[in-house]
């Protein structure tokens, strides 16, 4: 998985994401985080930031829906959860952005040389309504995101070899991108889409080197994934959390 480590935390095992810069985190953790985060776990979650990776950060969450809705988060109290939103950004020191996933790719975006980060929520709904770019556009406009001093992960996610989906799925998508074709695989029957190569075109595309792109390639259906998955079950798996902090 190309560089990305699998290591046992505090709070179990967790991932954490290759050639991330100086003084930022970018990690994947694998414990259950199915609900509402409770000020005990934010405790647990802030001291492994601390402790790890030796950043002194609040938590903040969205409440995520699916949507193409940015949020601008700002270091506070211990943890806060933003309304109705799937990307969170920051220009602020002492920010972590924790987003749950269970087959959704978590994408995180870092520009060092202007102190912005964010970490997005892609579903197949969100990457319809690009999510990601959404995000960039927000950074660019009001943090002067330079994606050419930019770096990105993509994390564990239902990758291609699973994310098995109906027409109707296929018709969002060709709807979306004129060239949504190129990321749908027919050569098992039924479309598998390749949402992580359709962001990863879309970040070279919007300006980030070739070699700063991370792809985990970590699928989290796979049998043997460490990771929840909402299609693996059972009862819809757990959640597990992307984080991005500075
Ligand atoms: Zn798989």
């Amino acid at each position: 998985m190309a560089g990305f480590q699998v290591e046992q935390s505090v709070i179990g095992r967790i991932v954490v994401a290759p050639s991330v810069p100086r003084r930022y985190a970018v990690f994947y953790t694998t414990i259950d985080f199915t609900g509402r985060i409770t000020d005990e776990v934010a405790q647990a979650l802030t001291a492994l930031i601390r402790d790890r990776f030796g950043i002194e950060a609040s938590l903040t969450t969205c409440y995520q829906v699916h949507s193409a809705t940015v949020q601008r988060a700002q270091p506070g109290k211990l943890w806060r959860e933003c309304d109705a939103c799937d990307a969170l950004w920051t220009t602020d020191d002492h920010v972590a952005l924790g987003i749950k996933v269970a087959d959704c790719l978590p994408v995180t975006m870092v520009d060092p040389a202007n102190s912005v980060m964010a970490n997005v929520h892609s579903g197949w709904r969100g990457t319809v309504q690009r999510i990601t770019a959404e995000a960039l556009d927000a950074m660019q406009r009001s943090a002067g995101f330079d994606p050419a001093a930019g770096l990105a992960w993509l994390g564990p996610s239902i990758r291609a070899c699973c994310f098995e989906v109906g027409e109707e799925v296929v018709d969002q998508f060709s709807q979306a991108f004129a060239d949504a074709e190129r990321y749908i695989d027919r050569s098992h029957g039924k479309p598998h889409i390749d949402i992580a190569a359709l962001t990863v075109d879309m970040l070279r595309q919007r300006g980030f080197p070739e070699g700063r792109i991370f792809d985990s390639q970590i699928c989290t259906r796979c049998e043997g994934s460490i990771f929840h998955s909402h299609r693996r079950g059972p009862k819809g798996g757990g959640r597990n959390l992307a984080f991005a902090a500075h």
